[in-house]
């Protein structure tokens, strides 16, 4: 098999006519003549495009079929809209904010009955299933958004498969290069390609992953082009040529966060710092485990929510920003948000989402925003 890191450049290329162009074109078009293969822009996955081309190079590197929504979001509210109407689902108590809203207010309508669980406890999820009875999906984020509890996924998809339900997997943390969720019997990946894949902050685009031919996979590609969810061009052009330089980002990020996390556990005023690399990490053996890498997202806390917060307004080279995955570090307080707050995300959590920085310039502006915001 052609290794990951070649097939990130070489999947998704148009055909090898001479004089053509080695990248997919970026055609704006919204609507084409008839004659050839006639389409409207909501349908243009199923024609040559910078869409299908993206969707060809994700596919190849999950290995199955990829769908591109218009944003991360749009690919989760595609998975629960599938979700047969009075099926049971179960879903993280703490994982990407919105994910959780969106699979809650279905059960408010009383479309869906959620149960909400910490899924990186086995013995736990297994008995949210049982309490459901009916249950048709159950849906993971590992590691988890901010927590980065990491869910053991071939015992869950196993536990799910043996009760007739679905598993989705939310990989946005890890990309193709870290996680591949279908190896461990999922059925649907999800991504947020704004993060990692698209790797610049400057697109929105998402994406689901199924096994090809699947049921669940036909019935996302019909809800996307019910629901109009396609993605821009552009953003499936700039998709595709962030998922180029994908590995190499990937491989720089999560060396720059290791060592960061190492140094900060180190810090006389941390008192408490996550990522999936430290040896002591609760999830450092599960994540060994099953994954190529420990990520590149880290959090730690200093104790005090108002330390935390001038931590982040006195860094200079890192962004004081949300979002994560760029090349670009960014911070933030996750209990700003009160979402995040009420799902019970520590009010001094500090989340660093580690870019392609060199490391000694990201730990000189960690150190000296750690050390201004304590003495002021
Ligand atoms: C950002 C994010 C999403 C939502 O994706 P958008 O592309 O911003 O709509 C979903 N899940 C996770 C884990 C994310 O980080």
């Amino acid at each position: 098999m052609t290794h990951r890191r070649t097939l990130a450049v070489s999947a998704g290329r148009p055909p090898r006519t001479p004089g053509a162009g080695v990248n997919a074109p970026l055609v704006t078009s919204t609507t084409h003549h008839h004659g050839g293969e006639a389409v409207y822009r909501r349908q243009l996955g199923t024609v040559d495009s910078e869409v299908s081309a993206f969707e060809e190079a994700l596919g190849a590197l999950e290995g199955g079929q990829a769908l591109a929504f218009a944003s991360g979001t749009a690919a989760t509210s595609a998975v629960f809209d599938v979700v047969p109407t009075g099926s049971g689902i179960v879903v993280p108590d703490v994982c990407y904010y919105n994910s959780r809203v969106v699979a809650e207010e279905a059960g408010d309508d009383g479309r869906l009955r959620v149960s909400v669980v910490d899924t990186s406890d086995t013995e736990a999820t297994c008995a949210a299933m049982d309490d459901l009875g009916d249950v048709a999906l159950l849906w993971l984020e590992t590691p988890s958004n901010p927590m980065l509890r990491v869910s053991d996924l071939a015992a869950l998809t196993e536990a799910a498969h043996a009760r007739g339900a679905l598993v989705a997997v939310d990989s946005t943390f890890n990309t193709p290069f870290v996680l591949r969720p279908l190896e461990f019997g999922a059925d649907v990946v999800v991504h947020s390609a704004t993060k990692y894949i698209a790797g610049h902050s400057d697109a929105l685009i998402g994406a689901t992953v199924t096994r090809p031919g699947s049921d669940v996979g036909e019935r996302l590609t019909r809800r996307r082009h019910r629901g109009g969810a396609m993605p821009g061009a552009l953003e499936a052009f700039l998709a595709l040529r962030g998922l180029r330089t994908l590995p190499l980002r990937m491989d720089a990020a999560q060396a720059g966060a290791a060592e960061l996390a190492a140094r900060l556990s180190q810090h006389p005023a941390v008192v408490e710092v996550r990522h999936l690399s430290l040896p002591d990490d609760p999830f450092h053996d599960r994540a060994a485990e099953q994954m190529d890498g420990y990520g590149a997202v880290l959090t730690f806390r200093l104790g005090d929510a108002a330390v935390a917060e001038r931590v982040c307004e006195s860094v200079r080279l890192i962004a004081h920003a949300t979002s994560l995955g760029g090349v670009e570090s960014l911070i933030e307080r996750r209990a700003r948000y009160a979402g995040d707050a009420a799902h019970g995300v520590p009010d001094d959590l500090v989340r660093l989402s580690v870019g392609v920085e060199h490391v000694e310039d990201l730990w000189a502006d960690l150190s000296q925003a750690i050390g201004a915001a304590r003495s002021a």
